[in-house]
């Protein structure tokens, strides 16, 4: 008698077996590629076969929504459908419901929105403009001011990393700077202003009655901390918990798992220190590594043969991680062939370098090779936007890999915001949906008049939307009319809450004009319509309404293109875990990577690790001698690597210096 999952756990080695099948506390502290992300899934398949726990007391955490889309459906296919866990997601996703079920533990009234991380920087905006013209700090402008903005939304959301909450912060902002090593005073003083500013920004949250991202986690966090019957509800309703990238949580991540889990001690966690790459975001590596003195009576195992890649990626990740000064000895070997050689490839110019890499897939994809087992990797996000361009040319179908690239957008967060409008709009939560869309297509309200409806709602405390209808009922001129019209749409429009979603929608972006504009725009409004409609058909996926809020704010898999049949553009950090056949490193520079902006040297050499080691076959790997209007030498990561390890090709390659800019062929890759 076969019982389901048992091909599962025959598949795995003896010590990936072992670690599966062990109870309590387990950590598997291993290289890449090793099988941790195997062996987890194999765990899960495992506790529910053999063990019986029933699926919906089985808690999975991942990194990305799309690691938990693949881990679900790698279980389903084990156990059936109907018996993979409910709780599979990540930390946001887990949080998000842990919250709705309790609102008021962030004093926050059901219902509560999402914050996304643009929502964060508009308030964290208007209270920096407050405190300059306070005079709280110079009067700064334009770039210099945006930059601002981010550092201090960046450093508020560090602070709910650390579990620190908004009185708080003051208190701790010392040990932080010391911390994140910035000692440049403009860091400093982000530290500064983001610990003086957290609790007005927590009251701004609070009164549009909205979470944001590390609301979802640190409440509930902080009530299981203060409240034990409240802790001990929640460690109730799960028998095991297990983690992948355990390498990667921050404090606030680990206490929620440590608090959960503390009764039972079935917790299961993955990870590799070689490959901590979010120390910026506070993750800390010491939670892995240091893990069984919380969990005493908790086995580490080690897993050393890599599955995944040939033997000259695997030795040039080896070579090139060996000089991380703080990392654990691991010993990684493949049983695989030395495979060829990674291709190292110089060009003129990041135009070049993106042409090249465009030919040379069409390449492969004319050998055969599927889109799909194609990624190109990168250091910085702005790094994509040349590579387009060339894929688009040569009709490579491609996709952004990014768990919210579709929702942000910026039309589709113009038709949310168009929902929420007519969806609460006497609700403060629906201001910063008003200020997003009152304007577009234009209607007259500038600055100015955007001040004057401000002071209205603030004085009234009725909402902008609930102000402007106020203010513009009887005014006259042609810009009150339209604002006029535009109101009494979205009431009426809000009045109607039986609609199907899709039709909700559109008739918002057809009655207040917004689909019009871009109709109008021609061929440019073209990729805007098609956004659009895409929307539309998603929103019939969701109800209630709030679901597809949160789906917008926290991203999601079915959200995006499927990503079947198309090359993968992403950047390093986004390829945690995952593995391709064919693996494009580009921009392999001194400045650009490692970043010079990075102070943790370290930390850029785990990225080269994470990069290289995401390769199964091939590996190209390519550089620019000018970019962004100076000269550059290669990475030094490049000379790290043993030259066995390396196409010998570039060498000459570089002395000749191929016409790539001349000819406009580029054939780099032919050795
Ligand atoms: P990373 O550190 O990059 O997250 P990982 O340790 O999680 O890597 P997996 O992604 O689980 O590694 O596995 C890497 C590859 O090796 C996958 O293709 C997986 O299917 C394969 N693999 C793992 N274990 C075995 C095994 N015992 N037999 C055959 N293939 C295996
Ligand atoms: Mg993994």
């Amino acid at each position: 008698q076969t019982v389901p999952g048992e091909g599962m756990l025959a598949g795995l080695t003896p010590p990936q077996r072992q670690a599966a099948r062990k109870e309590g506390a387990v950590v598997v502290l291993a290289g890449a590629g090793t099988g941790k992300t195997r062996t987890l899934v194999a765990g899960v398949v495992d506790r529910i076969a053999r063990r019986g726990i029933p699926p919906s007391r089985i808690l999975a955490v991942t990194f990305t929504n799309r690691a938990a889309e693949e881990m679900r459906s790698r279980i389903a296919d084990a156990v059936g459908a109907d018996r993979a866990p409910g709780w599979i997601g990540t930390f946001h996703a887990h949080g998000r419901r842990q919250l709705r079920n309790d609102p008021d533990i962030a004093r926050l009234r059901e219902g509560f929105g999402i914050a996304d991380a643009e929502d964060s920087r508009r308030i964290v905006r208007r209270l920096l403009q407050a405190a300059m013209a306070d005079g709280a700090f110079e009067e700064e402008n334009g770039e210099v001011f945006r930059q601002r903005v981010k550092s201090v939304t960046t450093r508020i959301a560090l602070f709910k990393d650390d579990l620190v909450l908004p009185q708080q912060a003051a208190g701790v902002v010392e040990e932080l700077v010391q911390r994140y090593a910035g000692d440049a005073p403009d860091d400093v003083m982000a530290w500064h202003l983001a610990a003086a500013l957290y609790p007005a920004y927590q009251a701004a949250l609070r009164e549009a009655n909205m979470a944001d991202f590390g609301d979802l986690l640190l409440w509930p966090t902080v009530t299981m901390q203060r409240d034990e019957a409240y802790r001990r509800d929640w460690g109730r309703r799960f028998d095991a918990i297990l983690a992948d990238e355990f390498q990667d949580v921050n404090r606030l991540q680990y206490q929620w798992l440590r608090l959960l889990s503390q009764d039972h001690g079935e917790i299961f966690s993955v990870g590799d220190d070689a490959q901590s790459i979010y120390g910026w975001r506070g993750a800390n590596v010491a939670y892995i590594r240091n893990f069984l003195n919380d969990f005493p009576g908790g086995a580490m195992i080690a897993l050393e043969q890599n599955f995944r890649s040939t033997g000259h990626i695997l030795s040039a990740a080896n070579a090139v991680i060996a000089l991380d000064s703080g990392r654990l000895e691991k010993t990684l070997f493949t049983a695989s062939g030395p495979g060829e050689p990674i291709e190292v490839v110089e060009f003129s110019g990041g135009l070049e370098e993106a042409q090249g890499i465009a030919s040379e897939i069409g390449r492969r994809l004319l050998e055969g090779v599927a889109p799909d087992d194609i990624a190109i990797l990168y250091r910085f996000n702005f790094m994509s936007r040349l590579l387009e361009e060339q894929l688009l040319k040569a009709r490579i179908p491609y996709e952004l890999v990014n768990d919210t690239a579709f929702w942000q957008r910026g039309v589709i967060r113009d038709a949310l915001a168009l929902l929420r409008l007519a969806s609460c709009p006497d609700d403060l939560q629906s201001d910063e949906a008003f200020r997003r869309v009152i304007n577009q297509p234009a209607r007259g309200v500038g600055a100015k008049t955007l001040a004057k409806i401000e002071a209205v709602a603030e004085q009234e405390y009725i909402s902008l939307f609930a102000a402007a209808e106020r203010m513009f009922a009887s005014a006259t001129g042609k810009s009150a009319g339209r604002v006029r019209a535009f109101v009494a749409t979205i009431r009426e429009i809000s009045a109607v809450d039986n609609a199907p979603l899709a039709e909700r929608i559109r008739e918002l972006l057809d009655r207040t004009g917004y689909a019009d504009m871009y109709r109008a725009a021609g061929e440019d409004g073209r990729a805007a319509l098609e956004n659009l409609e895409e929307l539309v058909g998603l929103a019939a996926e969701f109800t209630p309404l709030g679901d597809l809020f949160d789906h917008a704010a926290l991203g999601s898999v079915s959200g995006a293109a499927s990503g079947e049949g198309r090359v993968r553009l992403m950047t390093i950090h986004a390829a945690k875990g995952l593995e391709y056949g064919h693996v494009f490193l580009m921009g392999w520079e001194d400045r650009l990577f490692p970043s010079a902006s990075n102070p943790d040297a370290d930390e850029e050499r785990r990225l080269a690790y994470v990069a290289l080691t995401r390769g199964r076959r091939r590996v190209a790997i390519t550089w620019c001698a000018w970019r962004g209007g100076r000269c550059a030498d290669p990475s030094v990561f490049l000379s790290e690597i043993p030259p066995a390890a390396l196409c010998h090709g570039w060498l000459r390659k570089h002395r000749k210096g191929p016409s790539a800019t001349r000819t406009g062929h580029p054939a780099p890759y032919v050795r």
